[in-house]
C-alpha cells in the first residue's frame, strides 16, 4: 500500500535558506498537487496548466510575502477525529494500534505539541523509533500521504513560529536543537496518480 519513492532531488531547483523557505517550499507543492488531485476528480481540467512547479514557486512568494497564510490546524483536527482505523503511515491493517508522534517526543523536552500523534501500526511505530518523520520515509524510499504531510508541516511551522525558528537559516536551527529537520521535507513530490490524501479515508473529504 505504500507509496514508492527514490527521493532523487530536483535537477534545478529554488535556492531555500530559511527553516520558512523549506515549510512553505514543501506546503506550497502539496497545496498545488491537491488542487490538482480534486480537480481530477471531479472530471475538470488542471488549473495549473504549466505544471506543479511553476504555480508551487507563485505560491510560495505568496506565503513567502504573507499574503497567503497557512491555516490552523482545525479543520485537521476535526478530519482526524471519524477515519477509519488504520495506520497513518501507510493503511497497514492491524488488531491494535500505538499512537506515534510526528515530531518525536524525545526531541521535545517535555513539551506539548496538540495534534502531534497519528494512529499507527506496531510495524510502523517500532520501525520509526524515534527518528525524523521525513527522514524515515527518505531511508525506507517511501511517501507520507498527502493528509499527514500537511499536518505535520503545519505542526512544524507553528512550532518554528512560536520559537523564533522561521527566519533562521536551517543550518543555525539545527544547531539550536530544533526538532525536526527541515532538509527531510519533500521538494520534488511523486506524480499525482501515485498519491494518497489519506489512507484513513476512502472516498472524498472536505
Ligand atoms: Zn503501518
Amino acid at each position: 500500500m505504500a507509496i514508492c519513492w527514490q527521493w532523487d532531488e530536483p535537477k534545478r531547483q529554488r535556492k531555500l535558506h530559511t527553516v520558512g523557505d523549506y515549510i512553505f517550499w514543501s506546503y506550497s507543492m502539496l497545496s498545488v498537487s491537491r488542487e490538482i488531485m480534486e480537480r481530477t476528480r471531479k472530471g475538470e481540467p488542471s488549473p495549473h496548466p504549466n505544471g506543479r512547479t511553476k504555480a508551487a514557486n507563485i505560491l510560495m512568494s505568496h506565503f513567502q510575502g504573507s499574503q497567503k497564510k497557512i491555516r490552523d490546524l482545525d479543520r485537521d483536527d476535526r478530519l482526524s477525529q471519524d477515519g477509519a482505523h488504520v495506520c497513518a503511515h501507510f493503511g497497514c491493517l492491524s488488531s491494535k494500534y500505538h499512537w506515534d508522534h510526528m515530531v518525536p517526543r524525545s526531541k521535545l523536552y517535555g513539551l506539548y505539541i496538540p495534534l502531534n500523534q497519528v494512529r499507527s501500526c506496531p510495524r510502523c511505530n517500532i520501525s520509526r523509533g524515534a527518528k525524523d518523520l521525513m527522514g524515515w520515509h527518505r531511508e525506507n524510499q517511501t511517501f507520507p500521504s498527502l493528509g499527514i504531510l500537511r499536518r505535520y508541516l503545519k505542526i512544524c511551522y507553528y512550532y518554528s513560529q512560536q520559537h523564533g525558528y522561521l527566519d533562521l537559516s536551517v543550518e543555525n536551527a539545527a544547531l539550536e536543537r530544533l526538532p525536526f529537520e527541515p532538509r527531510n521535507f519533500p521538494r520534488k513530490f511523486p506524480p499525482l496518480e501515485q498519491l494518497v490524501w489519506d489512507y484513513a479515508y476512502k472516498g472524498p473529504q472536505a
